[in-house]
């Protein structure tokens, strides 16, 4: 217990469920001590320039770089994905360090006349001011470093608040910006409950932005709670990503797309494959391929050799995807790989793929966040558009075709922020990762993910 905390909460290993660490969780007043640190350590932060400031994100970059190993056995222990993945997770976290390290000396306004001769309009990029992140447990590092880079590039300070699934990586993290020389204030993490400290983060005038990585329903809870002080909002909210492989798609590429858009972080991702309409003449071939791919996968835990599954977060998401499957199969769908909990027990699951899936079943509305594909039929490219957009998200979608007219209309008709076209991997550092619709609000990473923390100021300069 923490002195003026409100007690502890512990963390624990998906793959054995053991409890691994005990945290503090702090008290609203410890919070707001966390935001006015920010707030008073913004002038001096704000004031250097960006090349000063891309210096010491620069080191933090070297140093998570240099801390890889470490920093990805945290996150397999705490979140359970293969260490493969988790290596791979704290490179593309890195990059954002490195990228906005870049940016932080790109900042730059603009003059230019205005109407009346005599007078100069000049635009300056301020930085918003003292921000908080809110970030969830599928990626503890990169969700992290994705908002503090350009934040920290910008001159803005953050609160962290990292999902109390996985808390130990953002600390890590937080201990590396101190050793990389970011000053005291500019970068906190605060542990603990959200229900107890979300309000202060939401609330505190002091804050002027907040940056939010997690699920539709608690990203709307948050912007109305900011709404009463009108801060600044950039969320990154949940998906239903579709994928549509078209009859002229190259199928061996079009299983290797949908098994990494699917089962990267055991299915755990809100840019994860979530239905897969499959046109009619390749489905039978497309299915056998993906079920005898989908059932040599590895499963098991996170540090062990050769693991492709790793454990599910917790049971809660253990008893969704089987819930999905249930109401599929009751509705007429196969299960042709997979289908159940997985014979290491506990949150381990079987890597699934379902064909005869049907447009309104469950698991084509809602979004599973497991290891489970079902295969949807479809005839005319007019018919899988319509399917693919009828829902209230619009995160990323995948498209399968070598047909060039048909990939500018079907990438025009998505209603997604990203597609990726004959390819599962879409995220890095240099694109802009959002959605539109419900999956929410700004653009993070790319030229354009710094803007989220800068302000336009206008002086109108009579005389210039
Ligand atoms: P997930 O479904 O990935 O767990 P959530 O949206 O539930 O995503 O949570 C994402 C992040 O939002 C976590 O850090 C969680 O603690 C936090 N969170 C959840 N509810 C609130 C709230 N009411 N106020 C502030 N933060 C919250």
């Amino acid at each position: 217990m923490t002195e003026g905390g409100s007690g502890s909460f512990t963390v624990d290993d998906p793959a054995t469920g053991h409890v691994i660490a005990k945290l503090p969780s702090l008290s609203p007043e410890q919070v707001r001590a966390s935001v006015e640190a920010a707030h008073r350590a913004l002038p001096e932060w704000s004031a250097r320039s960006g090349n000063e400031r891309s210096q010491v994100l620069r080191r933090w970059f070297d140093l998570v770089s240099e801390h890889a190993e470490d920093l990805a056995r945290i996150i397999v222990l705490e979140q359970g994905k293969p260490l493969t993945e988790a290596r791979a997770e704290i490179v593309y976290a890195a990059s954002f360090l490195e990228w906005f390290a870049e940016e932080a000396k790109r900042i730059r306004g603009e003059i230019f006349d205005s109407p009346r001769a005599s007078n100069r309009v000049v635009v300056l990029q301020e930085p918003v001011g003292v921000c908080v992140a809110i970030t969830p447990w599928n990626f503890p590092a990169a969700m992290i470093t994705r908002k503090a880079g350009p934040a920290l590039a910008a001159g803005c300070t953050m609160v962290v608040k990292p999902a109390s699934q996985t808390p130990l990586t953002a600390l890590a993290l937080a201990e590396l910006a101190e050793r990389a020389g970011v000053p005291a204030g500019v970068l906190s993490v605060v542990t603990g409950r959200a229900s107890e400290i979300g309000p202060e983060l939401t609330g505190n005038p002091l804050v002027r932005k907040i940056s939010f990585t997690g699920s539709t329903e608690v990203g709307r809870r948050l912007l109305q709670e900011a709404a009463l002080t009108v801060k600044n909002a950039s969320m990154e909210l949940g998906g239903n990503a579709p994928v549509l492989v078209f009859d002229d798609a190259d199928v061996p590429t079009a299983v290797e797309g949908v098994l990494t858009a699917k089962f990267r972080n055991t299915g755990e991702s809100c840019i994860g494959a979530n239905r897969v309409y499959v046109q009619d003449r390749i489905y039978d071939e497309f299915a056998a391929a993906l079920a005898e791919r989908t059932g040599a996968l590895k499963v098991g835990p996170g540090l062990q050799d050769g693991v492709q599954i790793g454990p599910l977060i917790d049971s809660a998401a253990v008893e969704k995807v089987a819930e999905h499957i249930a109401d599929a199969t009751e509705n007429g769908a196969r299960v042709v790989a997979g289908g159940s909990v997985h014979g290491l027990g506990g949150r381990f699951f079987e890597p699934t793929v379902l064909v005869d899936v049907a447009p309104g079943m469950l698991i084509t509305r809602e979004e599973t966040f497991g290891p489970v594909l079902p295969l949807v039929r479809f005839d005319h490219e007019d018919q899988v558009v319509a399917w693919a957009n009828d829902t209230e998200f619009g995160l990323a979608a995948y498209l399968f075709t070598k047909d060039a007219e048909r990939t500018w209309r079907v990438a025009a008709a998505l209603e997604t922020g990203m597609v990726g076209i004959n390819t599962g991997l879409i995220s890095n550092e240099v694109a802009p990762f959002g959605g539109i619709k419900q999956s929410g609000l700004g653009r993070e990473g790319s030229v354009h993910g710094i803007d989220e923390y800068l302000e336009l100021k206008y002086l109108a300069w009579e005389g210039a």
